[in-house]
């Protein structure tokens, strides 16, 4: 690294998928330098983030390959089934779903997967402490807090400027600031993208019956609701709402929030206990027209935002991570200069054909499910009795889901790069 730089990548926003690119660089002998408006320390306060998040296990692997391991194993529960039921109506576990379902089990790849679950379900906050940990403990520089307000481009760097005057300098900027990119602006990369005019209620509760590590997923005319197991007999509800009744569900009393979700869970886990407060998140869509350009490269969210329906928003971000890491540590073991977009562009053609077709794939899933249109729904439940049928097709949506299918990075192999 020349002295003229301020370290080898400077990656904008230290959220989950750009503290695991940093981390991934580090330990590659790299320097990268974080830079983020919000302390690790706030980042994992209750209030901050309360979402968990399914992590596929090849996704897992890398945070294993990272190091991670002893950190975040104890507060992750394995998804050893998935179940997801066409439903109509609230309380869809006391009876009131279709007669459509699908099922998912590990047992069913275990021979394909050395036997890991589907997944494994992790609080953020959980993450975000392990990732914080490791960072430190691998002595990589974080700036926070502090903001990037827009960068400019020349032929030997990247120029990144921070709310508080300073300008640092690199070969290379990775915007990972999430959906409001300034990297991505300041590059003058477009993005598509739209509003499902859909909020995702979330909350963690407590449940009076063991969750068996069942993933549960019901489609509802008003979106996705989701239950998702917990370690200590909890669970993560992300149910999802037009954004006027979701107003209105976190504005509730809690006895009245209380009622609604125990409609709507059933009786079949007994009583569900919400722990901590409930949390709204608006759902859009972002497609960044390019994930690349000279000098600079979109991880995460800045260049790819999801409906949580599937829980890939994230995994997208962690594989953008390993695909991205690679390319610039075997770059940099070559002697070629990472920020070029020669090099860069390895890395948008690795991950950009994958990206575009699952949020494709996931939008229209969305729009697809969130109504009550018959005949919509006498084909999405054939479709789904046929992939029940099919053995093949449930083993592959399960790898699929599991972040095992494609050209794996190598963390996501769970080697070392
Ligand atoms: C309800 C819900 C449930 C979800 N469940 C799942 C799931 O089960 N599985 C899954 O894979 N995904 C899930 N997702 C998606 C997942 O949460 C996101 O994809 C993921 O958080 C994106 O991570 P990121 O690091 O790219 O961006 P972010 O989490 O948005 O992090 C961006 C970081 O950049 C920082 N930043 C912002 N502006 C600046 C700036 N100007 N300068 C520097 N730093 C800046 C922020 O402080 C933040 O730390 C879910 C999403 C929702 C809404």
């Amino acid at each position: 690294m020349s002295d003229t730089f301020d370290a080898d990548v400077i990656i904008a926003g230290a959220g989950m998928a750009g503290a695991t690119l940093g981390l991934s660089l580090a330990r590659a002998g790299l320097k990268p330098l974080l830079i983020d408006p919000v302390l690790f320390s706030a980042q994992l306060a209750p209030a901050f983030d309360g979402r968990s998040s399914a992590i596929a296990y090849a996704a897992f692997r890398q945070w294993r390959a990272l190091g991670l391991a002893p950190l975040l194993e104890p507060h992750a529960e394995r998804i050893e089934h998935i179940l997801v039921t066409d439903g109509r109506a609230p309380g869809p576990l006391a009876g009131g779903s279709g007669p459509f379902f699908l099922r998912f089990d590990a047992e069913e790849i275990a021979d394909r997967s050395d036997g890991e679950p589907l997944g494994y379900m992790l609080e953020n906050r959980h993450t975000r402490a392990g990732l914080a940990q490791a960072l430190e403990e691998a002595s990589v520089e974080v700036l926070a807090p502090a903001r990037v307000t827009s960068a400019s481009f020349d032929e030997r760097a990247a120029t990144v400027m921070l709310a508080d005057g300073r300008a640092l300098r690199a070969p290379l900027v990775v915007g990972a600031e999430g959906r409001g990119s300034a990297i991505r602006e300041a590059a003058g990369i477009g993005a598509i993208g739209w509003n499902y005019r859909q909020t995702g209620v979330v909350a963690t509760v407590k449940l009076e019956r063991p969750h068996g590590g069942v993933a549960h997923e019901f489609f509802l005319p008003s979106g996705p609701f989701a239950i998702l197991p917990l370690t200590d007999q909890r669970a993560s509800l992300v149910w999802t709402e037009s954004d006027r009744r979701a107003a209105a569900l976190k504005a509730a009393r809690p006895e009245v929030f209380h009622a609604h979700l125990q409609r709507r869970i059933g009786e079949h886990l007994g009583e569900a206990r919400v722990e901590g407060p409930v949390f709204t998140y608006p759902l859009s869509l972002l497609l960044a027209e390019r994930f690349c350009g000279p000098r600079v490269a979109l991880l995460g969210d800045a260049a790819h935002g999801v409906h949580p329906i599937a829980g890939q928003g994230l995994n997208l971000g962690l594989k953008g991570a390993a695909a991205l890491a690679e390319t610039i540590v075997d770059a940099a073991r070559l002697g070629e200069d990472i920020g070029s977009e020669a090099v860069l562009a390895r890395y948008a053609a690795w991950r950009r054909f994958d990206t575009v077709t699952l949020s494709a794939g996931m939008d229209a899933f969305v729009r697809l499910f969130s109504n009550d249109n018959p005949i919509l729904r006498l084909g999405r439940g054939l479709g789904m009795s046929a992939v029940n049928r099919i053995g093949p097709a449930r083993r592959f949506f399960m790898q699929e889901a599991g972040g095992a299918v494609g050209d794996l990075p190598r963390l996501l192999r769970g080697e070392a790069l």
